[in-house]
């Protein structure tokens, strides 16, 4: 490999570092040598996980010493192998099952490639020219899927949190402005007049996110106001209809309802229609976190998600079932309008009159000011792979939940909480004869733990009324179905050693 420096003081051997017409040569073979590294790697990996723990690793992370440089790229990455490459999680084993974390595809792949060598930034027209036209093209298509009109608009964002941070500022900023008491005072006043009384409305099982930008909002995670949901893990409208009755009559302003698309969980779909003739006659702004579910957007299952429509915002991840590398999501609006409460003008950047000759600034739509253009990589796949096949493969991790659903629920060692909208499945181990709940968390407890050190497979845990459950999250298409057996027979296994080693008096508890 090339980039071997001689000597680290000369200023002209700095140089060579830098990629430019001189040092193209160089860049090619090293970043092509380290993707070979790569590609070996993935070729070779036989577990998801190599079951290092914390304290296996840092020693040799803490013994780098960042001061003395290695100045050769071969060198580092043969270091890079032991601190990082050796250990690291590889999502794209069938047996990893844990969050959502998708393969990638390589489209996106070669994107990312591109994307970071040319370094774009998309916060403004000058750093970026075609990339912002790719972008808004992107949001336009994604817009269309979703079943918005002329007047929707968006932004690409760091992850689901940011879009629904994003999602919720101008919310929240939309509910000031139609606040009718003193609406002559300044924009200051009317903030700290009715930022008390916003409320958030979102089921038990949406995503902590939500809670998180209440608090950053300035309206405390108090503001979010739990719904329940109905057995199927879904937002129960009934109960959100009281609920916004409640807010109204106490005074208090229901500035917006999150409907989830996809719960992190469960992967439960809030009824959307339902909730968008609330949104509707309540006054409250309607936010869909499809942060999982977008794919629906790409696959047969479409109807799924009928109601999005009707949204003023939603969120999509394309990081999760796009099967695009992080970081890539997107927040969309049905009303470009309401982008203007991020839009603020720098005599550096984007001063007002770019606006006004109607350049594209995409800063004017961002909470972020430097931007990556991750939207290359969706253009790729699309332009190489084509949506229906992205949706195709979301389809077929849906399929295979099913299928799970099914042997699980025929598996009298497990326990399994609802059937699957999407591709997750939340159950447990059921120790036999022992009755004490305790007992039934810590081998469920144990029994992911240990799997984990194993590096056989990786599965998520979740509580479901205050009880410790496993979850599955599938995103892999090759994952099988005897893959799925596999683990659950380890899993059985390192239950059975667990209860095996447990004083008698807990076995016999039942
Ligand atoms: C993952 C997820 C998020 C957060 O998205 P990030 O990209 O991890 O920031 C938000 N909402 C839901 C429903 C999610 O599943």
């Amino acid at each position: 490999m090339t980039l071997l420096a001689h000597s680290a003081e000369d200023p002209a051997d700095s140089r060579m570092y830098l990629l430019n017409n001189g040092t193209a040569q160089s860049y090619r073979s090293a970043v092509t040598d380290s993707v070979a590294r790569v590609s070996a790697k993935i070729a070779g990996t036989t577990r998801p996980f190599t079951g290092v723990s914390v304290d296996g690793l840092a020693p040799t992370v803490d013994g780098v010493d960042l001061d003395t440089p290695l100045h050769d790229a071969t060198a580092a990455l043969d270091e890079l192998e032991e601190v990082y490459l050796r250990d690291a999680v590889y999502f794209h084993h069938p047996r990893y099952l844990a969050h959502l974390n998708c393969p990638v595809v390589i489209p996106a792949l070669i994107g990312e490639a591109v994307l970071s060598a040319v370094n774009s930034s998309l916060d403004t027209w000058d750093q970026s020219i075609g990339g912002t036209l790719i972008e808004r093209r992107l949001i336009d298509w994604t817009a269309g899927r979703i079943g918005f009109g002329e007047a929707a608009d968006g932004i690409f964002t760091s992850g689901g949190s940011q879009s629904n941070l994003q999602a919720m500022l101008l919310a929240r900023d939309e509910a000031c402005r139609r606040e009718p008491t003193r609406p002559d005072a300044p924009a200051q006043a009317r903030l700290t007049d009715v930022l008390p009384r916003l409320r958030i409305l979102t089921s038990e099982c949406s995503h902590f996110s939500i809670r998180k930008a209440a608090t950053l909002l300035g309206l405390g995670a108090e503001a979010v106001l739990t719904v329940p949901t109905d057995d199927r893990k879904r937002m129960r409208t009934d109960a959100l209809a009281d609920a916004l009755a409640r807010c109204q009559r106490d005074g208090l302003i229901p500035m917006a309802v999150v409907a989830t698309a996809g719960t992190t969980d469960f992967g439960s779909i809030d009824p959307l229609p339902e909730t968008a003739e609330l949104c509707d006659r309540y006054g409250a702004w309607m936010h869909v976190d499809a942060a999982y579910g977008c794919g629906l957007l790409a696959s047969r299952r479409r109807e799924l998600l009928d109601g999005i429509e009707h949204a003023d915002s939603v969120t999509v991840d394309y990081h999760k079932s796009f099967f695009q590398p992080v970081s890539s999501s997107a927040v969309l609006v049905r009303d470009r309008s309401t982008l203007r409460h991020v839009t603020y003008h720098a005599d550096y950047l984007n001063p007002r009159r770019m606006a006004e000759r109607r350049i594209p600034n995409q800063v004017d739509k961002s909470i972020q000011t430097t931007r990556r253009f991750d939207a290359l990589k969706l253009w790729l796949t699309l332009r190489i792979m084509g949506a229906g096949a992205v949706g195709a493969l979301f389809d077929e991790v849906i399929d295979r939940a099913a299928e799970a659903f099914a042997l699980l629920h025929d598996d009298p060692r497990f326990d399994v909480v609802v059937a699957p909208q999407l591709s997750t499945l939340v159950f447990r181990y059921l120790p036999t004869g022992a009755s004490d709940p305790e007992l039934a968390d810590r081998v469920n407890l144990h029994a992911r733990d240990a799997l984990f050190a194993s590096g056989d497979a990786i599965v998520a845990g979740t509580t479901v009324d205050g009880r410790h459950y496993l979850k599955f999250t599938l995103l892999n298409p090759e994952t099988t179905l005897e893959d799925i057996a596999t683990v659950l027979d380890l899993i059985a296994e390192h239950a059975g050693s667990f209860l095996a080693a447990q004083p008698r008096p807990a076995l016999s508890a039942g």
